[in-house]
């Protein structure tokens, strides 16, 4: 008899009922995207032809440069407290349903309101930008908006651990022996160790997750105790050897360089259309801090759907980091273990369907990769 894969096992552990929450939650993730743009939607036909944005820039004084930066802000977290209930349904709701919530409503709000503080504080900054470059050069905008896209991208790559330390206490790993496994997989794969920190996630939610932050010139192993507890070493060395790999390629800096293609292209059109709202419902045009909820719905439209771009290649990517986890830890076995145990703590749909994966997923579906791997594995 052939030996179970590890796609059998994944569907073996799942059951019936995983496999539909699996598939649920690929729904919702659908379901969640077309939302979210029908909510910008919404906050701008609320906001703009009443006429309301327009007299609140005239409140805040938005004709000045602190004036603006206050209109931005001011629209922001009118925005953030309007997204609560959409928010509030695909962030706590469905994961109840899912039965991966282990937050109280007080706690998961307590969490929004600091994750919107940080990524509200970085947008409202980028977008302050944006005006102040179209005010500045109202012929000549491109190089200028080019150079805000790219402080944008620095701080969300820097903002990254932040947004983890906001949301899970942490605690430096105590096993030697596995610290030691680690630190000489590092120095197989030529990087500095940085040591690994323990999210303690399980007191929020029951789903698995890893990752590489930089810290002080070295690279930190953070993961959270769900994951710890059960992926096992070969496991553990699988997924941060396909991590480093990432490091190796220099994956991110080209993902945040697609990405930041991709929103100067989106806010150059939304210049277009904010050209067009000169004049109406008392706006001033693209140099306007009023036009905030015309130009974070073009913004977003646009995301929608210029993403494909930005997933197909983080997908690429995925398949080459893999490889490279495969040749530094030279088996297939803790590729396995770590999709096995991140496939039920994630309610993973092995096979989800192929569009949605084309339009949404930033990494292949599990079949595909593990198939990718066992050709990679015959060639080790
Ligand atoms: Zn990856």
């Amino acid at each position: 008899m052939p030996e179970e894969t590890v796609i059998a096992q994944i569907y073996r552990e799942l059951g019936e009922e995983g496999l539909a929450k699996a598939r649920w939650q690929e729904k919702m993730r659908v379901l969640g995207s077309l939302a979210q743009l029908l909510w910008s939607a919404l906050f701008a036909l609320l906001l703009v032809p009443t006429g309301w944005a327009a007299a609140l820039r005239d409140a805040l004084g938005g004709q000045s440069a602190f004036g603006a930066l206050l209109v931005v802000l001011a629209i922001m977290v009118l925005q953030g407290l309007f997204n609560l209930p959409l928010a509030w349904y695909f962030g706590y709701r469905v994961e109840q349903v899912l039965g991966t919530n282990r937050q109280s409503p007080a706690g998961w709000l307590l969490d929004y309101l600091k994750q919107n503080l940080i990524s509200g504080a970085l947008f409202g900054l980028f977008f302050w930008g944006v005006y102040m470059v179209f005010r500045t050069w109202p012929g000549g905008w491109l190089p200028a908006l080019a150079a805000v896209v790219f402080l944008l991208a620095v701080g969300i790559y820097l903002a990254q651990p932040l947004m983890l330390r906001a949301q899970f206490k942490a605690e430096p790993l105590d096993d030697e022996e596995l610290n030691a496994r680690l630190a000489r997989l590092f120095e197989k794969a030529g990087f500095a160790y940085g040591g690994v920190r323990v999210l303690r996630a399980g007191e929020k939610t029951a789903r698995g997750n890893a990752a590489l932050v930089p810290n002080g010139g070295r690279w930190e192993v953070v993961i959270y105790d769900t994951l710890l507890d059960e992926i096992g070493p070969e496991g553990l060395e699988f997924v941060v050897g396909h991590e480093l790999g990432h490091r190796a390629h220099h994956d991110w800096p080209l993902i945040l360089t697609i990405y930041g293609l991709l929103f100067v292209v989106g806010i150059a059109l939304a210049h277009a259309v904010l050209v067009w709202t000169a004049g109406r419902w008392g706006l001033a045009g693209p140099g306007d801090p009023a036009t905030l909820p015309v130009l974070n719905l073009v913004l977003s439209a646009w995301l929608l759907l210029g993403q494909v771009a930005g997933n197909a290649f983080m997908r690429s990517r995925e398949y080459a980091a893999d490889r490279y986890a495969l040749e530094l830890t030279g088996s297939l076995s803790g590729f396995e273990r770590a999709f096995l145990i991140l496939a039920r703590q994630n309610l993973s749909d092995p096979e989800p369907p192929a569009w949605v994966e084309f339009w949404l997923h930033d990494h292949p579906s599990i079949a595909k990769r593990f198939k990718a791997m066992q050709e990679a594995a015959r060639s080790l």
